[in-house]
């Protein structure tokens, strides 16, 4: 339940307020944006009774909620979020441009693409170290081994580092990486969700294959719940009956998470299509739509790539890709 505060409170009425609902065991959650005061009542609301508050001196309005994101709500923090990442910032306004290998493969392989990216202006590097393949004889991943070389790229060239988390135990070895992500198949990997909360580091959540926006909303809400509010969303696409591309980018989630969410929404049109020539277009058409940032695989050789080569630019075709985004985000829709 929301309660809206009138204009010119009564500091000493809330008070009363606060503590008459932590006696009944509610958590309030104050948000407070330029014109408007939000109280977010979380805990058992069902006993409270909503003509009661809304008659309060100091309540405008109370609303009960229908959605149970709570802590991922827009209705409970107007203001966008943004997620800090070294020097980097995403959301509210801030683009940031993730590219790299779907795996990392090799020093010289990663060196090479980190130090291109860069100087293409992308601001974080992504690889995969431990790679949810579909077959198990598939190429699975340098494992720790790709950690470790991803540490090394940020330390030659100042990019933070994005790389996927697939099991609990594997924490540890996550310590000096900048962002986790949860991928596409983790999404309602819910012990492993509830772990990353209690991190204080950002995680990147992925919208699972047949998820809807509300579930890829509950899926973040575990990661808040626990106290780790840096969560950046990413749509990669979704099953449909469309077989021509790999995925179904659903552009329209944008917009919609938009209004659902105040958390940053990354768009990763390499999953979503699996074909590299469409990934220039979709990343234009996001950042057209508001994403507040894109997820692009690159590859030095995408012929020889261990993974996801279809869908990976060279870095020529990133460099090109990244100045048409640019040359579009002056007009995107916010
Ligand atoms: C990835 O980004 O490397 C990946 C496996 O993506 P997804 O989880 O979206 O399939
Ligand atoms: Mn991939």
């Amino acid at each position: 339940m929301i309660l809206v505060l009138k204009e010119n409170y009564d500091k000493e009425q809330l008070e009363n307020l606060k503590n008459w609902l932590q006696s009944q065991n509610i958590d309030i959650h104050m948000s407070e944006g330029s014109h408007t005061t939000i109280m977010g009542l979380v805990g058992d609301t069902s006993s409270l009774d909503i003509d009661m508050l809304s008659t309060l001196d100091i309540v405008e309005r109370a609303q009960r909620i229908q959605e149970p994101y709570k802590n991922a709500n827009r209705k409970f923090h107007p203001d966008d979020t943004v997620v800090t990442v070294g020097d980097v910032k995403i959301g509210g306004g801030n683009f940031a441009v993730i590219a790299g290998p779907c795996s990392v493969e090799s020093e010289e392989q990663l060196c090479l693409i980190a130090e291109s990216v860069k100087k293409s202006g992308a601001s974080m590097l992504r690889g995969g170290a431990f790679k949810p393949r579909t077959s198990p004889y598939a190429f699975q991943g340098l494992r720790s081994k790709g950690i470790e070389l991803l540490l090394a790229a940020k330390k030659r060239t100042g990019l933070p580092i994005v790389t996927e988390i697939m099991d609990i135990s594997h924490i540890p070895l996550f310590e000096d990486v900048d962002v986790i992500q949860v991928g596409a198949r983790n999404m309602q990997n819910f012990e492993l969700l509830k772990e990353l909360g209690h991190l204080n580091k950002p995680i990147l959540l992925k919208r699972g294959l047949s998820a809807t926006l509300s579930e890829l909303l509950m899926s973040a809400e575990y990661i808040m719940a626990g106290g780790n509010g840096n969560v950046i969303l990413c749509e990669r696409g979704i099953r449909t009956f469309e077989t021509a591309t790999r995925n179904t980018l659903d552009l329209s989630a944008i917009p919609m998470l938009r209004s659902m969410t105040h958390l940053p929404i990354v768009v990763d049109p390499s999953h979503a299509t699996g074909i590299s020539k469409l990934v220039k277009p979709m990343a234009v058409a996001a950042a057209a739509a508001g994403a507040d940032g894109l997820m692009i695989e690159v590859h030095n050789d995408p012929k020889k790539a261990l993974c996801d080569g279809a869908q990976s630019l060279t870095c020529e075709q990133f460099d090109d890709m990244k100045k048409a985004v640019d040359a579009v985000l002056p007009y995107a829709c916010r």
